[in-house]
């Protein structure tokens, strides 16, 4: 714990942030140079340690840095559109395990967004179970040469860093024998291919590692760490996916808005729909409503809850009701469509998940619902989170796991 932790309050932290905009406003400076000051000032991820972008704060008090940016400031920059895995997962996981050159070579450039990164853990055969994957990573001299298949990897096509589990040493049980490195995503070697979505859109890719050579000081924690280097990473990403706490940001305001544009009261009026069908979606469209800033509020208080550093599965309860809720909105985003709902925009084109077209709210209700079929898979799927939250808050009995102490090479695969 740092002297700061004990000494900074919320009426300091609002002066310290009205410091970083005299010096540069984001009105004013371009996106690198306001994110890089931000950094600067300790102010880019509060609960960080002093000099590598925070302040040793606790995880809550970010929310209030960007209180005092958003009261002052129509250019407000969202980590998830600047950098959505580099800031979620790959800082704090570099933070945890990397080098001193590489904290500081890697921290304020994923801050800024000037690396994307990405994130090379799941392959054809080894998704939920990604312990058991196969990519082969092998001493060559100081380096590594890794060869293997790497799949669903979100903006592996924009990314310059990836985060890469592999395997190093198949002789021991499959979660010993792991080694997580950091990879130039421009590495000879590395192959990535687009793959299509339900929404038509390429957000993610296969990627193919053939022969790529990484040098020996990039793998995070030691040879054979990866698995804990991989639990620091996947916990980020629970908190990451499991979405806002800012009350009136919650998942539902999209529904909202399509309710006052495509309801009873909206241009397009009651769209042929009785009075008491009118009530019953008004009644289910509440009801969302409130589970939403439900879900914002317990957000709040796990990020209030927790110390300075990684956080625990307490994470797996955001993640699951995120996706189970956005799941329910989407799917009464199109009731409210009605039959129009069945028609899919412009003839289902093939593109890149950056190259949105402009949409109106009813075409981006429909891709909406396509999209959120993806959330109880990504980052762990809802069936694995209520695995986690069995085991590990609730204490109940653990799933019977009979490869644990085999070696990985002896593991029978189909
Ligand atoms: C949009 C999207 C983006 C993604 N981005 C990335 C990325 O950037 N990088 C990356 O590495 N991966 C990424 N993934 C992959 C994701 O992490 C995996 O898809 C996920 O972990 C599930 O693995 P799987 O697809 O192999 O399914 P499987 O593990 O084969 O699971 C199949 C089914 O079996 C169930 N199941 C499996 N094991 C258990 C169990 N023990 N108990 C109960 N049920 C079980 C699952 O819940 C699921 O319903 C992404 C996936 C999606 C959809």
């Amino acid at each position: 714990m740092s002297d700061s932790k004990r000494t900074i309050g919320e009426a300091e932290l609002r002066d310290r942030v009205r410091a970083l905009l005299a010096q540069a406003h984001p009105d004013a400076v371009d996106r690198v140079t306001f994110r890089r000051a931000q950094y600067d000032h300790g102010l880019a991820w509060v609960h960080f340690p002093e000099g590598y972008g925070g302040l040793g704060l606790s995880p809550g008090m970010q929310s209030i840095v960007d209180d005092e940016i958003a009261l002052h400031a129509r250019t407000i920059y969202w980590n998830l559109a600047i950098n959505a895995i580099g800031i979620g997962m790959g800082a704090p996981t570099v933070m945890t395990y990397a080098a001193e050159h590489y904290k500081q070579q890697l921290l304020p450039r994923i801050f800024t967004g000037e690396d994307i990164w990405c994130q090379l853990f799941s392959e054809p055969s080894a998704g939920s179970d990604v312990a058991g994957l196969a990519t082969r990573a092998v001493r060559d001299g100081d380096d590594w040469i890794v060869n293997g298949q790497k799949v669903w990897a979100s903006i592996a096509h924009k990314s310059s860093w990836a985060m890469l589990l592999a395997r190093t040493d198949p002789n021991k049980p499959k979660h010993d024998g792991l080694s997580y490195f950091l990879l130039d995503m421009k590495s000879p070697g590395v192959d990535v291919r687009p793959l299509y979505q339900i929404t038509g859109d390429a957000e993610f890719n296969e990627v193919f590692l053939n022969d790529v050579r990484i040098p020996g000081d990039r793998i995070l924690g030691k040879e054979g760490m990866g698995w804990r280097v991989a639990i620091t990473t996947l916990m980020n990403e629970r908190v990451a996916l499991g979405g806002s706490s800012r009350p009136g940001h919650g998942l539902s305001e999209k529904l909202l808005n399509l309710w006052r544009e495509e309801g009873p009261s909206g241009p397009r009026g009651a769209d042929g729909r009785s009075a008491a069908e009118i009530a019953v979606l008004r009644d289910a469209v509440v009801r969302l409503h409130i589970e939403s800033e439900l879900l914002g509020i317990t957000n709040q208080r796990t990020k209030s809850a927790m110390r300075a550093g990684n956080p625990g599965p307490e994470g797996s309860v955001a993640k699951l009701v995120q996706a189970e809720l956005n799941k329910k909105i989407t799917e009464l985003g199109l009731e409210l469509i009605g039959s129009d709902a069945l028609v899919y925009e412009t003839g289902y084109p093939l593109r890149r998940g950056e190259d949105f077209p402009a949409r109106t709210r009813r075409e981006n209700a429909k891709h909406d619902f396509l999209r959120a079929r993806a959330n109880s898979i990504e980052g762990g799927t809802s069936e694995v989170m209520r695995n986690i939250l069995a085991e590990r808050m609730l204490g109940l009995p653990g799933e019977p796991r009979v490869d644990k102490d085999v070696a990985w090479k002896d593991i029978p695969r189909g």
